[in-house]
């Protein structure tokens, strides 16, 4: 399998050389350059299978050549064994044709396991056989960076620093990080907000010199092989709902829009998708872009679900790629116009070829809340803030004709007690296998907002682990 970018100005890769590279040299994403499809034979083949074989059936496609089957089934084991449930993504049923399926039972209770426990393994694996090393940077507000620290600890050929701001995490998000103590894992504390944070590492990406003595690499959302890892958990629910031999629309709580796309992708190779949900918060820019072909900027505001507090869904130009037939020509343009004004010019036609495919919802705090409290008196079930908004997504627009719907669950309940416990009185406890996270010793380094302190800490680690 070849990846293109959405853009047209960069290398042709191959699935090796599109994990390494995560964003492409011209500013593009990169995409595969031809759908692979399943028939319904072969998808009827993977009902019943363990979920981890049946993740390194669905991933084959997209690794193709790069890595052999036997290797690609050996990292997908590894990656899921160490979740806290044996279906690794079970369903639950919370009402007449609508289930939720729980993506969080990875090490940090949130769905960004899904596919970075991969990715970690896929690294390793990569870079032992380039016999090379990577230097992974990365700033996060909470999840992303305690998902990619669990991934990544202990892994030969990779070092990891995360950057978070001092004093502005949850502490659950915090200790997630700060209590893995690994030799290749550094987390510094900066003195400053998520946004300083982001400009550091956007500057040590930007430092050539830096950037190549390190091997600085990155994990964030835009790497296809994140893409790739979360179209299988689709294929599990349907086929378990009655697919191939029955449609099945999902509805997915979405912010930089990866998660949701992996649904679509799912659709592409065939699977029977009737129709796909976007649930936002008040940072709606998706569901306003659906609802009017309004695809601006508003500031971010903080909210219940802090994982979908966006500005821009930086995946979205996949999408936007293929509504304008691939034409990387236009999808270029149509980026820069963004960028220059804020407001993306999407043709009507491809507007109309999304909505087609994509309905909106948004939820604010207070009915995400409410949403919470009439789960759980309806059936008993605590769903987190951002799951609360997918499965109130679901029940607000419905499948036509009795198709299952499936909300996905990003997040386990216990990681956002406080809401928990305002909506419905409940403070979710820790998993056991988490449990003593508030006694674990922490590790992490406080610095200033300082570029060359930051620097001077990440080659610390870098030069400790060569040595
Ligand atoms: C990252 C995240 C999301 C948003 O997923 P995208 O792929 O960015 O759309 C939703 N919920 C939780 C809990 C998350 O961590």
């Amino acid at each position: 399998m070849r990846y293109i970018s959405t853009r047209g100005q960069a290398p042709v890769r191959d699935f090796a050389g599109v994990l390494l590279a995560g964003l492409a040299e011209d500013g593009g994403l990169y995409m595969p350059e031809t759908w692979p499809s399943f028939s319904a034979a072969e998808l009827r083949a993977m009902r019943g299978l363990p979920y981890h074989a049946l993740a390194a059936r669905v991933m084959r496609p997209f690794v193709g050549e790069a890595i052999p089957f036997a290797t690609l089934e050996a990292i997908c084991r590894d990656a899921y064994a160490g979740f806290g449930h044996p279906a690794v993504v079970p369903l639950v049923q919370l009402d007449t044709n609508l289930w939720t399926q729980e993506l969080f039972h990875g090490p940090t209770l949130a769905f960004k396991d899904m596919a970075m426990q991969v990715l970690g393994r896929l690294f390793d694996h990569v870079l032992t056989a380039r016999d090379a090393r990577v230097t992974i940077v990365g700033a996060t507000s909470g999840d992303t960076g305690s998902a990619a620290i669990e991934a990544c600890a202990g892994r030969a050929r990779v070092d990891i620093v995360i950057l978070h701001p001092d004093g502005r995490t949850s502490e659950v998000q915090r200790r997630q990080m700060t209590t893995v103590h690994a030799a290749n894992v550094a987390n510094i504390a900066v003195d400053g907000t998520f946004d300083d944070c982001q400009d550091l590492v956007k500057a040590m990406f930007a430092d050539q010199p830096f950037r190549q003595e390190m091997h600085l690499s990155a994990v964030n959302s835009i790497n296809w092989a994140r893409i790739a890892a979360q179209v299988p958990y689709y294929v599990a629910a349907a086929l378990a709902l009655g697919a191939p031999d029955r449609e099945v629309a999902f509805a997915v709580p979405t912010g930089n829009f990866g998660n949701v796309l992996a649904a679509w992708v799912a659709g592409r190779m065939g699977l029977p998708v009737a129709r796909l949900v976007i649930g936002a918060n008040r940072n709606d820019i998706l569901a306003r872009f659906l609802a009017s072909n309004d695809m601006s900027v508003h500031g971010v505001a903080p909210s219940l679900s802090p994982s979908m507090d966006i500005q821009v869904s930086s995946n979205f130009e996949r999408l936007l790629f293929e509504l304008l037939g691939r034409d990387p020509a236009a999808c270029a343009a149509a980026m820069a116009g963004f960028r220059a004004t804020g407001r993306m010019p999407v043709p009507d036609a491809a507007w109309r070829a999304a909505t087609a495919q994509f309905t909106g919802f948004r939820l604010d705090d207070a009915g995400t809340l409410a949403e919470i409290r009439r789960l759980h008196e309806a059936c008993g079930y605590l769903a987190d803030p951002h799951s609360a908004i997918g499965i109130a997504a679901a029940r607000a627009h419905p499948a036509p004709g009795g198709v299952p719907m499936v909300a996905m669950a990003t997040a386990h309940p216990a990681k956002f007690p406080d809401a928990m416990e305002q909506a419905t009185g409940i403070r979710p406890p820790l998993p056991p296998r988490l449990g003593d996270l508030y006694e674990r010793a922490e590790t992490f380094t406080r610095l200033p907002n300082d570029l060359a302190a930051i620097q001077a800490q990440v080659r610390a680690t870098v030069l400790r682990n060569a040595a």
